[in-house]
């Protein structure tokens, strides 16, 4: 591989786990080019996660639960965007070709009020199969048919929101214009 890799797209997203996969998915199905930096092969702890995903009902009682959770650690807004795209998250799975699993048993933390409206999923694989792999096999799958690339082995540094030129420890310049980065060092 080369020392140095420059590349340019609309959003580069620094980690190819299943939130760096989803939202590479999303942005380019809605018009952006995507490039994916990951400082290794990719999957992470995603394709290692033994079961499921939550799916939550998206009302009062859900607020309260995730207030209660956070322990006002945080914000009603982080809150309250978490469930209002973790709501969609059964229906994001199915778009994507996959078929959703309901799990049993339900809530993780099913002593705190509100956590009936916590719904737990799991992507359908092979019997045996863990739910992560499930669901990495899914996404990955879903980015290799949209040609999204994906660079291996390069590590994600000095990234911030609002900048636009990340860089790696092999000299890499990567622009985005509308980025996408998940990392600051
Ligand atoms: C054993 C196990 C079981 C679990 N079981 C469950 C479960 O049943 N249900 C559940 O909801 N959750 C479970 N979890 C937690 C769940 O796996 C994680 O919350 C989820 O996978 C996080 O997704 P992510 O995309 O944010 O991170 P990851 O999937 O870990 O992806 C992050 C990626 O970013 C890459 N990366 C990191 N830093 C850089 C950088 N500087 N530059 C470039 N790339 C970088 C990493 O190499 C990795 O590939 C489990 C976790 C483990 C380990």
């Amino acid at each position: 591989m080369a020392d140095v890799w420059n590349d340019e797209a609309d959003v580069v997203v620094v980690g190819y786990g299943g939130a760096g996969a989803s939202a590479a998915i999303s942005a380019h199905d809605a018009g952006a080019s995507v490039v994916i930096i990951e400082k290794d092969s990719g999957g992470g702890n995603t394709r290692l996660a033994t079961n499921a995903f939550v799916c939550p009902i998206n009302n009062a009682a859900a607020r309260e639960h995730l207030r209660i959770l956070s322990s006002g650690a945080t914000t009603d807004e982080i809150a309250n965007s978490f469930l209002d795209w973790s709501a969609k998250n059964t229906e994001f799975i199915k778009e994507l070709g996959g078929e959703v699993l309901s799990v049993t048993p339900g809530p993780t933390f099913a002593h705190l009020a509100g956590s009936e409206t916590m719904l737990r999923f799991r992507v359908k694989g092979p019997s045996g199969e863990r739910g992560g792999a499930s669901l990495w096999n899914l996404l990955s799958k879903n980015v290799q048919q949209r040609k999204i690339r994906v660079q291996q082995e390069m590590p994600g540094k000095n990234c911030c929101a609002r900048e636009t030129k990340l860089s790696g420890s092999r000299q890499t310049e990567t622009e985005a214009p509308f980025g996408v980065a998940l990392i600051k060092r």
